[in-house]
This record gives structure tokens, sequence and C-alpha cells, in this order.
């Protein structure tokens, strides 16, 4: 970048982050995500570094917070109260342990982690014991007083155990709870919500009228001193003990380390277990324990450099929808997927979100170019939660559902109690493609390196029609070979893939066939009540029903199913190519006395010898049942490497523990 686009474009960066520093600072009502901020903010940043000669000394970089609002007395810290730099990954923290390595020399370092609390900055005064003022951080020099309001918080002691003169530093918060109740009641008062638990406690803190304050369930954890008479301490840890035995509120989720991978590892058990905590955390700091180390350090003009403010990886960001992308399934149903301004979310990069169905485009009143927010929690795949119609500039446009269908051009329709638009027609090629798409897939017939690119390649080449065809491959061995990416190995391999597929219990093949309802439950219990398909072919509905998990309308599709010529001629081709089509896992006789009868079993970490459904189908072929939390009625947990929060849990609830040797162990001496 040249000089004078750097120029214009810091300037404009600069005007973007002041408005927003003056909505979350002095109004409480921010318009974009923090995650969004933080990213405005390195972008400055950046082009700082690049050409220091830009960068203002009251550049956003370089101070604290907003103005205080001028309708407060204000308060001047005697010590400034700063920001803290950021980290937003590993590699951030442990440049921040090198430079404070290099800075203090050869002196071993400790550092405290404590929870980065998301609420506002307080700073509390003490005449001899007693709470005489309180202040907000403002612009770090001075602050608006607060007192009144803050004297409404029950955990802020008016009188310490000690008469001591002093000035203590917290985070004033509403836990989560307050926060939605609060906003319930705004709803239904017809009033603003507020964004978010940060901004609530913001503004109920800097209310003129301390009953406002009082009403709303504050409170506070204390993290640290800011100026102490008469009484010596010589680190940040030790200082935390003080203000506790002093009668503040300090959080226990605290801990020092001396081993940054100790540390990391703190960090990342955090990351995962936040959701569970009563009031919102958005980071863990930390700190250079020894006083005089932090001394040793000193501070920038906005921030002491002997800590840093860990951000978590965000679980939602706001993107931009660039258009919404229609595909049909193998059942039929059209199902409309959200094309996204790429953007990075809990650390991948997000560019596509289910919308599920048009109702959702429909209730959400969603516009291509709208400004979305998109989520994503643990695998699941990220969706769109809202829509930020005042981000529109009037150039978004509506989105219609197709009337036909993309594939085939055949009209599509909404069958009875559904939501989907379905693709009727049973020659659609997406249908027959995405059919045998499943049929090949991991939870079906399992064929390694037949991908779904390969599959969809396959069938436009006219190379296959049906699922049976794939065992006929081998006679076009050369056809195979001159696709592209193709190579004799691959082809090797494929081959033996499918050849090995044909050896797959029956259940695999009735699930893969994709009939309607017949999901992979069912093929189990059908497979292992009837033994082989021509008995499951030949069942009457009422055979079906007699079935515990077989419904009336289950019983009807495979009937249905069943009756047509086309299923049946690709049944006895899978058969006529050596398909096994019998039972081969063991029958759970009632009463059988497996390993694992009657068991609740949750599984949990990474197994190393078997997939997450190997496992499960294992236990389930030794009578045991698998369910995904850990309570009181679980009987065993199953834990592999990198175990977390449910292995805890079962530690604490006194559940009984097996490791995935002795989990191999038990399937070694079970399996016949
Ligand atoms: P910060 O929130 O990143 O970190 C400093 C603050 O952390 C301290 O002032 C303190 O209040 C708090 N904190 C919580 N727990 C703590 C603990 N245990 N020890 C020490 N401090 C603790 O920095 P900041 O300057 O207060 O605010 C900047 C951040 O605010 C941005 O990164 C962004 O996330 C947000 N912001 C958002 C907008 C927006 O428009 N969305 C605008 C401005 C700022």
């Amino acid at each position: 970048m040249d000089r004078l686009t750097a120029e214009t474009k810091i300037k404009e960066l600069v005007k973007r982050i002041e408005r927003h520093n003056r909505l979350y600072y002095e109004q409480d009502r921010p318009e974009i995500s923090d995650q969004e901020y933080d990213q405005l903010m390195r972008e400055l940043t950046e082009l700082e570094n690049q050409f220091p000669e830009l960068a203002s000394p009251d550049s956003p970089t370089q101070r604290v917070g907003g103005e205080p609002l001028p309708f407060f007395e204000k308060v001047v810290h005697k010590t400034p109260m700063l920001s803290l730099g950021n980290a937003f990954g590993e590699a951030d923290i442990r440049d921040f342990d090198r430079r404070v390595r290099q800075a203090v020399g050869s002196q071993a370092v400790r550092y405290v982690a404590e929870l980065k609390i998301d609420g506002l900055a307080v700073s509390l005064h003490y005449e001899n014991g007693m709470f005489v003022r309180g202040a907000t951080r403002g612009d770090g020099s001075t602050g608006e007083d607060i007192t009144q309001n803050l004297k409404t918080i029950r955990s802020i002691p008016l009188k310490l155990t000690k008469p001591l003169t002093l000035e203590v530093r917290g985070e004033a918060y509403m836990p989560k709870a307050a926060f939605d109740k609060l906003n319930r009641e705004r709803e239904e008062r017809g009033e603003a919500l507020f964004a978010n638990p940060r901004n609530s406690a913001a503004g109920s803190l800097r209310q003129l009228d301390p009953k406002i304050a009082a009403s709303r369930q504050l409170d506070t954890f204390i993290y640290g001193i800011g100026d102490l008479q008469g009484e010596t301490v010589e680190s940040h840890s030790e200082g935390l003990d003080l203000l506790e035995s002093l009668g503040f509120k300090v959080n226990k989720e605290r801990r020092v380390f001396e081993d940054v991978e100790e540390l990391l590892a703190f960090i990342e058990n955090w990351t995962e277990k936040r959701p569970t905590l009563p009031y919102e955390i958005d980071g863990m700091v930390i700190k250079v324990d020894s006083y005089s180390q932090q001394e040793e350090l000193g501070f920038t003009a906005k921030s002491p450099r002997w800590a840093v403010a860990y951000k978590f990886p965000a679980e939602e960001a706001v993107t931009v929808l660039e258009g919404i992308e229609v595909s049909v399934g193998r059942t039929g149903s059209v199902t409309p997927t959200a094309l996204l301004k790429p953007v990075s979310l809990a650390g991948t990069t997000v560019k596509r979100a289910s919308l599920h169905n048009e109702d959702i485009i429909r209730e959400k009143g969603l516009l291509i170019g709208d400004h979305v927010v998109v989520k994503k929690a643990g695998d699941i795949i990220p969706e769109i939660i809202a829509v930020l119609p005042e981000r529109r500039t009037g150039s978004e446009v509506p989105f219609a559902m197709p009337t036909h269908c993309p594939e085939c051009g055949s009209e599509l329709v909404r069958l009875e109690e559904e939501v989907a638009l379905r693709c009727i027609n049973p020659m659609c090629p997406a249908l027959i493609r995405e059919g045998m798409i499943h049929f090949v897939s991991r939870t079906a017939m399992n064929i390694d390196g037949l991908g779904e690119k390969v599959v969809a390649q396959l069938y436009r080449d006219d190379i296959i029609h049906s699922v049976a065809d794939l065992y006929y491959l081998h006679q076009q061995r050369d056809v195979l070979l001159g696709m592209e990416r193709m190579g004799e190995k691959s082809v090797d391999n494929l081959l033996a893939a499918i050849e090995a597929s044909k050896e797959n219990s029956l259940e695999r093949v009735l699930f893969g066939l994709g009939i309607r309802l017949v999901g992979a439950k069912a093929a189990k219990v059908l497979a292992e009540h009837f033994g082989h398909i021509d008995a499951i072919m030949q069942a009457t509905e009422e055979e079906l029903t007699q079935i515990n998990e077989i419904g009336p309308k289950m019983a009807a599709s495979l009937i249905n199913y069943f009756a047509q010529p086309q299923a049946q001629a690709v049944i006895e081709r899978l058969k006529a190519a050596g398909v096994n089509m019998e039972y081969k896992g063991i029958r759970v006789e009632s009463g059988a006395d497996l390993p694992f009868s009657g068991k609740t079993i949750v599984l949990t970490g990474t197994l190393t010898q078997m997939s997450r459904q190997e496992a499960e189908e294992a236990i389930a072929r030794l009578g045991g049942k698998v369910t995904s939390s850990v309570s009181k009625k679980t009987d065993l947990v199953i834990a592999g490497e990198k175990a977390g929060s449910k292995l805890e849990k079962a530690e604490k609830l006194g559940v009984a523990v097996m490791d995935e040797a002795g989990f191999l162990e038990v399937l070694q001496t079970a399996t016949p």
C-alpha cells in the first residue's frame, strides 16, 4: 500500500473506531460485534506499524475507553486504569511469554491466569476500611463517580475486615440469568433490548437514579490493587488472597503457572467450559505474578506490558449474506444454503450456513446483501441466527424459492404437514446422484475413496446409473483410468474398497438403499429381526409393525419401496455381484448375558483404534445403549484421548470410567 492510500485508510478507520467507541463506552449500545471491532483495531494497528509517521498520539490505538459522561462528578484516577493488550491464539500467548522472559532475563517467571469477566471496570476507594468512593474507568485517567450506584451491589463490602486505606479494581457484571430476566421484562414493556450483559451492566451503573442500579442484580469480581497503604504484598496472587480476606469477592478460578504449556491447557479447558458459567467471560487474563517483575516490564500508553487478554475465538460472527443456493437432496427435499462472505468463526473460515427451509428465510425476513449473525457451536454446521436490518443500505434484494426443481425442472410440491418443498420426480438426476452418495457414505456402505465428487462424476459421465453398477465397475477399469485425478493406484484402491464393502452386514445395505423413513437404527432392527433381505422383502405390513420400533408409516414405506420393479432390479443386481444380504452382527436375545447388557454408556474423547460410529455399533452389539450426556443414570463412561468435561463430570458423579485399552479388551473377549 502506498503512503497516500494508507493515510486515507487510517483516517477512515479512526473515524469508524471513534464512532463505535462512543456507542460502546458512552452510550452502551454497540452496533457491531466485539470481533468486528477488534478486526478494525487490528487493521489500524497494522497500518500504524507500517507507517509510524501517520500514527497520531491520540489515535484509538493509544487511548483507553471513552469520555466520562458530563452529568456525573469526575474522579481522577491516582494511577491510570488501563486497557489490556490482546492475544487471539496460542501463538500470541507464546509471544507474550517470550517478551516477558526477554525483559526479566534469567529470573523465573510465574503467571496468574484469571477469567476475563465481561462487564465494566470499576475502581473502589476505601478509607480506614470504609467504602468512600467508586468510579468507572472512563478514559483511563478520569472516570465517572458512581458511588451511589455501586453501593447497591451486595458483593461490594461497605466495611472491610481490616481498617485499611486502599483502592481496588474489579469488574462489575450482570449474571446471565439477571440479563435474560431484564431483557424479557423490557421486551414485555416494548423497550429496546440490551445487546449483551456487558452493556446492560454498564447501562445500569451509569444511571443517575441508584434505584435502577439496585433493581438490576449486579455483581462484582475484584481482580487487582491500585493503591495500598500500611500493608505490603509482593505479588499479584498474594494481593488477590489479601483482597479475599478483606471481604471482596474474588474469582476462585484463578491459577498460578510456571509452565506455558500448562497455562495453554488451562486456557483451552476454559474455552470449552465457558458456557457452563453463570456469567459471561470473553477470555482469560494472564498476568505476571511478581510485582517487581511487573514494574520492570512497565506500561505502553494503553496497557501494561505484564498482562495480556486472551480473547476466545468467536462462536458468533457478523458477515454478509451474498447469495442463497438451492439444492435437492436424496429424498427430493429442496434446501436453501446461505452463501456468506467468508468469515472466521471458532477457528475456521465459514462460507456457507444452513438455512434449513424457506420458512426461516421468511421468518427472519432475510434479504440477499443483509448483514447476518452466524453461529457455530461444536461441530454443528453454522447457522444464521439473526439478521441486522439496521445495517441495510437499500441495495438488498429479496430471495424467492424456485417453483421448479433446479436439476430436472419438474414442479416442486409441498407435501402435507411438511415444511420443505420436494421434487417428486423419481428420475430426477439429483435424487439418483444423492441417493448413490448416501449409499457409499460412511454410515451406509462406507466405501473409502469413493467420495461425493467421484460418485457425481461417474454418474454425470454415464458410467453408473444405480448403486448396483458400482459393483461392476471393475469391468470398466480403463474408463476409470481416463477420469481426472485417477491413477493406477487410486483406481486399485477404489475397486478394492468396493469389493470389500460386499462383505458388509445387511443393515448397511438396507440403510444405504435410502428407503424413506428407514434410518440407520431402523435398518439395524430390521436386519436383526429378519436376518436376510428376502425375508424383509416378503414381510407383510402386519409382520413389520409387530416389531416395536417399526410404525405403520415406515412399514408402508418399506412395502411401497420393495414393490417397485426398479428397486427389485437393483437388489437382484447387487446380489448377482456378490453383495452380502445377510445380517452378520450378534443377535441380541433378550436377557442375553452380554458384557454391556442393559448398560447406559457415554463415549467421550477421541478413540485411536476405531471411529466413533464403530464404537457405538460395537457397544450396541454387546447390549449397551449409548447416550450423549453424563448423568447419575450413566453406568459407564468410555474415555478416549483428550476427554474433557464429560470425563470430569463422570469422576464427580462417581460413574465408572473405562479407557480405550479396557474397551478394546472387552470387545476382543466378547466378539466371537
Ligand atoms: P478489554 O476489554 O479487552 O480488556 C481490559 C478490561 O478487561 C479491563 O478494563 C477490565 O475491565 C477487564 N477485565 C475483566 N476481567 C479482568 C481480570 N480478571 N483482570 C483484569 N482485567 C479484567 O479492553 P477494553 O479497553 O476495556 O475494551 C476493548 C474491547 O471492548 C474490545 O476488544 C472490544 O471487545 C470491546 N469494544 C467493542 C466495541 C463495539 O462496538 N462492539 C467498541 C469498543 C470496544
